[in-house]
């Protein structure tokens, strides 16, 4: 199995640490407002290679953080008028949502930044200890760059380059900095903030801080693989590196992957040019399995565009691959008892060992597809001629693994009668009035779950079909 790794700029065989283990952290999204459909590119992806890794045998340790604690977060905190943690915790619940549409399997698990001060606060110590930090006067502690000797390997980059482009980064209040690189480990509150107690002074950590801790903490000092998209690479990830490292003295993570960015109509992502998708927006045209569907029809090194065009051709493609699963599931049980040949069995062996060569070479998602694609023909085709129940359960077998390998889902979603429906907005309405808001939410995500959509107007309750 080849992985492409950023470090050493090559693909690479991936041996595990421990033989028969994964242990892997990727960077989650913070959580501030509903994830777009950027953020759910890395998510799919990573939890493709863990299903795929889980294929193949392994057991997989997947820790993905939400940053809850950041300057996004406390300014909608600041125009809503409440505690951040409304605004954290009211995020996390929705990408919780996003995530179980797309297919995404929750982390083993999803540590929260504010929850794991203390280990930041202690890494920071050890830091300051072994000389690669400093507290400035007002209780800023830097990390010191050029103590570092590895700094710049993950990003490529030069000490001497990042130094002359980084002089204007000598900010007003960051005087006291040995040097223009030195990045930030804690920094003092400001008014309004949240804030917890450090031997430094009453603030909250920079951002790089908490990926080496959790990962530390959840993981060990050493891990197999560490994924991201590629904007973190510098200095997200070149951070992690410095800090993880200087203060485990041992290599941090062995693989380095960074998914491409998502473009809309081939031009950047961005709120200000209105083209700015979140996955709720695209749940309101399709079911999110499409795209899942369409994330994965690209390698994840190569950047991605997202276009109307290309999601219904990934809701077609997704339909044919679906349809023959669904056929065949019927197939099996209604065909008649017959023997599997020796070139039947062969032809189905052929199209999964294309699948796992395509998968084997770093993940290339969308030869894989092309593989099940394939496979699709080939069954229909049988199926057209009339096949036994050997050959069907087998063909239905295989295509069933690959489905699940990808995260496609293809059992029948039980359709819900209209009259149902009216039934539970009922009760949810009762249950409202009687201020049993738990039994109203659950009824709620229970529509959700099969696809109806609730809108509460004026006029009363609306509900549509997603
Ligand atoms: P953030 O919440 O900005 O820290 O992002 C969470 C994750 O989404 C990170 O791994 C980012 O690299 C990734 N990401 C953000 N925008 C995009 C995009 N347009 N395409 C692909 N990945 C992205
Ligand atoms: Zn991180």
């Amino acid at each position: 199995m080849k992985i492409y790794n950023t470090l050493t700029r090559r693909k690479e065989e991936f041996i595990p640490i421990e033989p028969g283990k994964v242990r892997m952290y990727v960077c989650g999204p913070t959580v501030y407002n509903l994830i777009h459909i950027g953020n759910a590119r890395p998510m799919i992806f990573f939890d493709t290679v863990r299903r795929y890794f889980e294929h193949k045998d392994y057991q997989v340790n997947f820790v993905s953080n939400f940053t809850d604690v950041d300057d996004k977060i406390i300014k909608k905190a600041v125009e809503e008028g409440v505690d951040s943690t409304v605004i954290s915790e009211r995020y996390i619940a929705e990408c919780k949502k996003d995530m179980e549409g797309m297919n995404v399997r929750p982390a083993t698990t999803h540590p929260l930044a504010t929850q794991e001060i203390g280990g930041m606060i202690d890494m920071i110590a050890t830091l300051i200890e072994k000389g690669y930090a400093y507290a400035v006067e007002d209780g800023t502690v830097y990390f010191r760059v050029r103590k570092f000797k590895g700094y710049g390997k993950l990003s490529g980059k030069n000490l001497d380059d990042l130094q002359s482009g980084n002089r204007s980064l000598l900010v007003t209040g960051e005087e006291q900095k040995e040097d223009p690189m030195d990045f930030v480990l804690w920094k003092p509150k400001k008014e309004g903030e949240p804030y917890w107690e450090s031997p430094w002074c009453q603030g909250r950590p920079g951002w790089h801080i908490e990926c080496s801790v959790m990962s530390k903490k959840y993981l060990g000092d050493q891990i197999d693989i560490h994924g991201g998209g590629e904007d973190l690479v510098f200095p997200h990830h070149e951070n992690e590196i410095a800090q993880s490292e200087a203060a485990s003295g041992t290599e941090f993570a062995r693989y380095w992957m960074h998914n491409a960015f998502l473009n809309i109509d081939n031009k950047k992502m961005s709120k200000s040019l209105g083209n700015f998708f979140t996955v709720r927006d695209i749940s309101e045209n399709y079911d999110l399995q499409v795209l899942r569907f369409f994330m994965l029809s690209a390698h994840y090194r190569s950047p991605l565009n997202f276009s109307a065009d290309l999601m219904e051709a990934a809701k077609n493609g997704l339909e044919r691959i679906v349809t023959a699963a669904q056929k065949l599931q019927e197939e099996k049980e209604r065909v008649a008892e017959k023997p599997m040949t020796a070139d039947e069995k062969a032809s189905v062996d052929a199209y999964v060992e294309k699948f796992d060569a395509a998968m084997d070479d770093d993940f290339n998602t969308a030869d894989a597809i092309s593989a099940v694609f394939e496979l699709v023909k080939y069954a229909n085709t049988s199926m057209a001629a009339g096949i036994g129940k050997e050959f069907a359960a087998y063909l239905s077998q295989n295509l069933e693994m690959l489905c699940e390998i990808l995260g496609i889902v293809t059992q029948k979603k039980e359709e819900l009668l209209d009259a149902d429906i009216e039934a539970l907005i009922e009760e949810r309405q009762a249950a409202r009035k009687a201020k049993n808001f738990a039994r109203a939410d659950e009824i709620r995500d229970q529509l959700a779950e099969k696809g109806i959509l609730l809108e509460d107007t004026r006029e009363g309750v609306k509900w549509k079909k997603a």
